[in-house]
């Protein structure tokens, strides 16, 4: 068999973070591909409900490595941890989330074993006795087919959306995996601050209304968010819309912005520049309102409404409240 699949988790406080779903079932594709299983490992001080609901996940075991140094994040711990056990083990391929943790710390990881490194893989297959990876490049102006040279291990991370989680009735086994090295934090975390209910995942939400310039300013944003209330959707935006203060940065979607893939995308006054499409291609069903039939973003929506938002959005508002009444 080749060597183990493994699946490094992420902890958001005591639970586990949201992408790392989506990593276990990237993780559990590649295993299958290769002929191998896939392991998730747990780097936490306390595992809370963290490994119980990776165990749903349909990895073939979780495994935790407890260390008290694992609870805040530190960038030495985590790869000191994740290396120790991987050099002893022998993981074929180490799977992570592409989330800012994951992506501070993987390179290091690979660097200590010293291991290929394949950042924000979108898809993969086998090929002649080896895996090939799609991951975009240019920003996503295009997409890249890498296959890894030589023997060795393989470090990658997955994006956001790319792999949907599967969650399954039945548990795979926990237990713990115990290091052999000890684990030195590279700094102090002296305490750790939420941003005042200010950051928002997108990444997460079923239904995202996003809006462009096309608003027109932060006065027109009540048609927005009553819209995306009817709806319980989260509110996105372009750039220019973020650049101009009318929402706040962490509402961005795009290359310099969040990756997201809902069920339901909703473009509101967006052109569809490729800066834009690249952060929400992945959405599963897109409607388009824009006023110029033209508009780039027509052509990757399922619907396309042709017209003035500010007389389109109230219109939808009023139809999604008579529907749910
Ligand atoms: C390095 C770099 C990174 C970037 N990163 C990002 C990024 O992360 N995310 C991002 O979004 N952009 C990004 N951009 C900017 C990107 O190139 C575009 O400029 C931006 O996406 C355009 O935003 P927009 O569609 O809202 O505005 P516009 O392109 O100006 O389009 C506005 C649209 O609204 C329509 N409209 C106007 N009025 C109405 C109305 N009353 N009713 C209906 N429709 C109307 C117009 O027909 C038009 O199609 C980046 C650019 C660069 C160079």
């Amino acid at each position: 068999m080749a060597g183990k699949v493994w699946v490094a988790l992420q902890q958001r406080g005591d639970e586990l973070h949201p992408m790392s779903g989506e990593a276990i079932a990237a993780g559990v594709r590649l295993a299958a591909t290769v002929g191998s299983e896939a392991e998730a490992i747990l780097l936490c001080a306390e595992p809370g409900t963290a490994a119980e609901t990776a165990a749903r996940y349909g990895a073939a075991a979780v495994r935790v490595i407890q260390h008290p140094s694992l609870g805040a994040y530190t960038p030495g711990a985590f790869t000191g941890a994740l290396s120790a056990a991987a050099s002893t083990e022998a993981p074929g391929w180490i799977v992570l989330a592409h989330s800012y943790q994951s992506v501070d710390y993987m390179p290091r990881v690979a660097h200590a074993l010293d291991a290929a490194l394949v950042p924000e893989v979108i898809d993969f297959r086998a090929d002649d006795g080896g895996v090939i990876w799609t991951r975009p490049v240019f920003a996503g102006k295009m997409q890249a087919e890498v296959r890894v040279r030589g023997e060795g291990p393989v470090v990658l991370s997955v994006q956001a959306g790319a792999f949907p989680a599967a969650q399954g009735e039945a548990s795979a086994p926990i237990s713990t995996l115990d290091l052999a090295a000890d684990i030195t934090p590279d700094r102090e975390v002296l305490g750790v601050e939420e941003v005042a209910g200010e950051h928002v995942d997108l990444t997460q939400a079923p239904i995202i209304l996003a809006v462009g310039r096309g608003i027109g300013g932060a006065e027109n944003m009540d048609k927005v968010e009553e819209l995306a209330a009817a709806l319980g959707a989260e509110i996105g935006a372009s750039r220019p819309v973020i650049d101009s203060g009318w929402l706040a940065r962490d509402r961005q979607i795009g290359s310099s912005g969040q990756t997201v893939a809902p069920k339901l995308y909703i473009a509101a006054g967006i052109s569809g520049a490729i800066q834009h499409l690249v952060g929400m291609k992945g959405s599963r069903c897109v409607v388009a309102i824009n006023k110029d039939a033209s508009a780039p973003i027509f052509a990757i929506s399922q619907y396309g409404i042709v017209g003035d938002l500010h007389e389109v959005l109230p219109a939808l508002t009023e139809a999604v409240k008579e529907a749910k009444a």
